[in-house]
């Protein structure tokens, strides 16, 4: 989906259920998703999401927060919401089925068997590949930090 296709369809979707003086904007935040801004009448959604994401997730994410505004600020993800996620035709649950693809920071390979592992974090402990290494830990097969990934 591009951009301009998510403006269409945010714009369809208001349309289509009365929403009047909203606005659709992108936001940075990584770990978010989207969030409906009552006050300035705004629906933020994640610029990464919104990148990372299919099709379905975002149409799902957009109705998920018209179905915020009909259902009004003091409803957040209670049986009211969920009324009218039936009504606006989204999942009715409060957390996307599909986490948001975050980006691995740290590479690491088993010297053996050549399998990648991604992490957040730094491994700070020895640690060997759970493929081969049947002990705690064999140096032989220790995980080597990839660069540059
Ligand atoms: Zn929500
Ligand atoms: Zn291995």
């Amino acid at each position: 989906m591009d951009e301009k296709t998510l403006h269409d369809l945010f714009k369809q979707l208001c349309e289509k259920h009365k929403v009047v003086g909203w606005k659709l904007a992108f936001y940075n935040k990584k770990r978010a998703i989207a969030q409906a801004w009552f006050g300035p009448k705004i629906v933020y959604i994640s610029k990464y999401f919104f990148e990372h994401n299919t099709d379905e997730e975002i149409d799902d994410t957009i109705k998920h927060e018209i179905a915020h505004i009909l259902a009004g600020a003091k409803n957040r993800h209670n049986s009211r919401w969920q009324q009218w996620c039936e009504i606006v035709g989204c999942r009715p649950k409060a957390f996307q089925s599909t986490p948001i693809d975050m980006p691995y920071k740290y590479f690491y390979q088993c010297p053996n068997c050549k399998k990648m592992f991604k992490t957040f974090r730094p491994i700070t402990s020895k640690s060997s590949c759970g493929v081969c290494c049947k002990s705690s830990f064999n140096k032989e097969y220790e995980l080597q930090k990839v660069e540059g990934k």
